[in-house]
């Protein structure tokens, strides 16, 4: 089987200070973060970014570029940056990074996300008996086309998220109205309260529902993640986990970082026999260009 790609969700925009001293907030902090999970065995790393201050989720081009810059000056770690952003930002925020970023060359991310449809998105305190995040997920056909085409555009792969199984039929209609081509690469993302749930019938169903060719990875909220990494490893897909989505190397433990938790599915992806792409390896399973690749 070819090597496992890992991608580092290194902060993501729901996950606080207040719940785990080890998120990082500056561009400093996030680069550091990302460079370690590469020293970890990470091929990529999916990227948002935050006020330095509050920790707020931002999308804001200037953060990333100086993110991007101090990662690029240390590694070739894949930058896959996020369009979802977080909880209700404007559509043209958004997106707006594409092609603020691709405006340098060498600040270009080859990958970006695609949230690939709507969805009730929500946190649950089962405490308090009440929601704590009470959202939409708002991806409307015509912004779907529109963050499709803007990737299209500016030479940028989509990596489509998938939270329920009527996402990929979404992706497939992008690629009948020509804004997204293959080959296709899918990011199944389960857990969510809102999207489907991360059991081994769901992971499989999901990676036979896709089109033959295409590549996927799956991700979890939790704890989960080191159980259904493994099944994704055992049948051929690839892996992203990181402090955006787990904040626990083991139940009790907080993980001291994003390297820890790469490092855990770097060994079990050894340990079922798959070795670990390096960036190089995951552009060519990927099918990036390699022009962006330095260092
Ligand atoms: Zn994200």
């Amino acid at each position: 089987m070819e090597k496992t790609i890992i991608t580092a969700a290194v902060t993501g925009s729901l996950v606080n200070r207040n719940q785990s001293p080890y998120i990082p907030y500056t561009p400093e902090e996030i680069a550091k973060e990302a460079i370690e999970s590469w020293r970890a065995g990470a091929a990529v790393v999916h990227l948002h970014v935050r006020d330095p201050n509050t920790g707020e989720p931002v999308q804001n081009p200037e953060l990333f570029k100086e993110t991007i810059r101090l990662i690029r000056s240390e590694c070739d770690i894949i930058i896959n940056v996020s369009t979802g952003g977080g909880p209700g930002m404007a559509f043209n925020e958004r997106i707006g990074i594409i092609p603020s970023l691709s405006s340098q060359d060498d600040l270009k991310p080859e990958m970006a996300s695609l949230n690939s449809g709507s969805l009730n998105f929500g946190i649950l305190s089962r405490k308090k008996n009440t929601f704590i995040l009470d959202t939409i997920q708002q991806n409307p056909w015509s912004q779907l086309t529109k963050f499709a085409d803007t990737m299209k555009k500016f030479g940028v792969k989509p990596e489509s998220e998938i939270y329920e199984v009527g996402m990929i039929h979404n992706v497939k209609t992008l690629k009948e109205i020509g804004v997204i081509e293959d080959p296709l690469h899918f990011q199944f993302v389960l857990g969510v309260l809102g999207g489907m749930q991360s059991t081994v019938d769901n992971l499989v169903f999901l990676k036979n529902s896709i089109p033959s060719g295409s590549t996927w990875s799956v991700c979890s909220i939790g704890l989960g993640i080191f159980s259904i990494g493994a099944v994704a490893i055992a049948c051929g897909g690839h892996v992203r986990v990181g402090l955006e989505d787990c904040l626990y190397s083991s139940k009790g433990k907080l993980a001291n970082g994003n390297a820890e938790l790469v490092s855990q599915i770097a060994d079990i992806s050894k340990m079922l026999g798959r070795e670990i792409a390096c960036p190089e390896d995951a552009r060519k399973i990927l099918n990036l260009s390699k022009n962006e690749s330095k260092g």
